[in-house]
């Protein structure tokens, strides 16, 4: 049956709100049992399904109020003005609304009818998530201001609770702006007041949004552990507000918030895990569908989380954020050593941090971890070091005490008693011994193994021999392919002889001494311990004679021998003169062969002269 006046349609206004004001204006009364007895169903028109009713009361269609009606509802959403909010939050039971906003229409400009005719709701009040309005900054009424009795749809009319009271007697509840900034984000999504944009939001649907306004919020007043339930009803819509200011000011008043959170009293005794300091909140965005919104709430939580301390090889942040910390716990089961092995090494390297809390884990930078790793990776044991170097225990232990092969100064610092090697040093010491030398299949004629060449070359062994490779006096000629370390480095025995006299001054050796006089090398000794030349003991226990010491010596001594040369006679006339002239020796050797020295001083100036005729020397 058709009302008698038919309204104007107002923008906002649902369906069932249209039918409310209808029947408000005809002064016909509203209730299920009334609607019911028309043939109508309540619950249909609250839930969007008023065609019925609209067309029989009032001759319309539904069109005009389809952007303010739900569209579509489940148990899970209502689908609103192209939105969708959670089911929760969208209230067919309790009829709130804005005192201001109904002050508003009565001081609208007449239009001929009676301003009471202007009143109408506005479809967002019944969105359960707003809790003030936006517009006004009051809180949404939602009982009798006479009776207090809850004023829902189910009795009453527009404008009067279930009793029969005005609402009109009520001025609304002042809340501070600051608390009406979500609510003013949902309704401008709604399309209630002008839009904010907050671009973090924007990219989710309205409910993902109200979510997001909800557990930023909440984190930011209540903790890691707060939920929304604990604060009261009147506190929401500053809780949402709170949010919502943070998801504005994205990234950094996030970053703040995850910050502050961190900083709680619990955490870091014991509670380390992103679960633990960010809680709800970190459950929460694991959980956001994909997207830019819900990718950058996640990329930030993790960022942040990997940013404080390391991150448990189960985290889902560990997969999704660089994590430029890890535990010592991790690194030392990762080398498969204990804990207080691996912080030695985080200490040496002086990448301890600062502060560290018990029953947190202790976190190295992730470079520092990949240096230890190396560092491990490359120890050599120096029970290991003669296979490496190819050398027996005794050589090696020359080689290290020489300091040629050092042991790795890390490993000490860290407080490792025994000797560790570095087998990169050990391979690049190996290197610059063998220089440029080619890789041979056999031992080429002429060469030694560099071992063995040391034992013969008085070059104070191995030691020596590597001490004049590395000086660049010597040099390996070849090497064999194949064989580890200096057991294949072959050398050149000769080169060593000569590297050696080049390396102590250029002295000859007592035989070279021999032979340039022509006297037995024993000689050579003999005249050099009688001091009348000199020699020079070189560390390895060989005599050597520089060339001035052996030409002062010849200017100042010469053998029979060396007289005989000179005077191109023969030794043993020189020598029968010599003693007619009453001359004595210098010194006399009679070992193998006699050899005697005189002082050139002492020979007289005429001994040509004095040999017998028939010996003299040829002119
Ligand atoms: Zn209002
Ligand atoms: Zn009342």
């Amino acid at each position: 049956m058709r009302l008698t006046i038919i309204p104007p349609v107002i923008d906002g206004e649902s369906a069932a709100a249209h039918l409310l004001r209808a029947f408000d204006v005809n002064g016909e009364p509203w209730s299920r049992e009334r609607l019911r007895t028309a043939g109508h169903s309540m619950s249909d028109i609250l839930q969007g399904r008023a065609a019925g009713p609209l067309a029989d009361r009032l001759g319309r269609g539904e069109d005009a109020f389809r952007g303010w009606t739900p569209t579509e509802i489940t148990k899970k959403k209502v689908v609103i003005a192209d939105e969708v909010v959670h089911r929760d939050d969208w209230t067919t039971n309790v009829r709130r609304w804005c005192p201001c906003c109904w002050q508003d229409d009565l001081r609208r400009t007449p239009s001929g009818r009676h301003a009471h005719w202007n009143i109408h709701r506005r479809f967002w009040w019944d969105v359960a998530a707003v809790g003030t309005c936006p517009l006004h900054h009051v809180r949404l009424e939602a009982s009798c201001p006479i009776c207090r009795t809850g004023v829902t749809w189910e009795a009453g009319s527009l404008t009067r609770c279930r009793n029969g009271h005005s609402l009109l007697a009520c001025d609304g509840a002042r809340v501070p702006p600051a608390t009406t900034l979500a609510d003013a984000y949902v309704v401008g999504r709604l399309g209630g007041m002008a839009r904010t944009s907050v671009p973090l939001l924007d990219g989710l649907t309205l409910a993902e949004a109200c979510d997001a306004m909800e557990r930023f919020g909440v984190a930011l007043l209540g903790g890691a552990d707060g939920a929304l339930s604990k604060f009261p009803a009147e506190r929401h819509p500053e809780v949402f507000s709170a949010g919502l200011a943070t998801a504005r000011d994205w990234p950094h008043a996030f970053d703040a918030l995850l910050d502050g959170m961190a900083r709680a009293d619990h955490v870091g005794l014991g509670a380390w895990g992103a679960e633990q300091v960010y809680g709800y909140l970190y459950l929460w965005a694991k959980r956001l569908p994909a997207g830019a919104s819900g990718d950058a709430v996640r990329a930030a939580l993790y960022a942040h989380h990997a940013g404080r301390g390391p991150v448990h090889k189960t985290s889902v942040v560990i997969r999704h954020a660089d994590v430029p910390l890890v535990s010592l716990a991790d690194i030392a089961a990762e080398c498969g050593r204990r804990p207080e092995f691996i912080a030695g090494y985080v200490k040496a390297l002086g990448a301890w941090p600062q502060r560290t809390r018990r029953g947190t884990p202790i976190g190295i930078a992730r470079e520092t971890a990949a240096q230890i790793r190396a560092i491990l990776d490359r120890a050599l044991r120096a029970e290991d070091l003669p296979a490496a170097l190819g050398l027996a225990k005794r050589q090696t232990r020359m080689l290290v005490a020489a300091r040629i092969v050092p042991p790795a100064e890390i490993h000490a610092r860290a407080g490792i008693k025994a000797d560790v090697f570095d087998r990169d040093a050990v391979a690049a010491v190996l290197s610059r011994i063998r220089g440029s030398a080619p890789t041979v299949g056999a031992t080429p004629a002429g060469l030694l193994p560099l071992a063995r060449a040391s034992q013969h070359g008085k070059v104070d062994g191995v030691r020596g021999t590597c001490d004049m490779i590395l000086a660049g006096q010597l040099r390996v000629r070849a090497v064999l392919r194949d064989v580890p370390g200096l057991a294949g480095f072959l050398v050149n025995p000769e080169d060593i002889r000569v590297a050696r006299r080049s390396r102590e001054g250029g002295g000859l050796t007592l035989e070279e001494v021999g032979r340039r006089l022509t006297v037995p090398t024993d000689s050579v000794g003999l005249i050099v311990r009688a001091g009348l030349m000199a020699g020079t003991a070189m560390p390895c226990g060989e005599i050597l004679v520089r060339d001035d010491a052996l030409a002062a010596y010849e200017a100042e001594y010469a053998t029979t021998g060396a007289l005989a040369r000179e005077m191109g006679s023969g030794a043993r006339w020189v020598r029968e003169a010599l003693d007619r002239a009453g001359v004595r020796p210098a010194f006399a050797i009679t070992c193998r062969k006699t050899t005697t020295v005189w002082r050139r001083m002492d020979v007289p100036t005429d001994l040509r002269r004095r040999i017998a005729k028939t010996h003299a020397p040829r002119p």
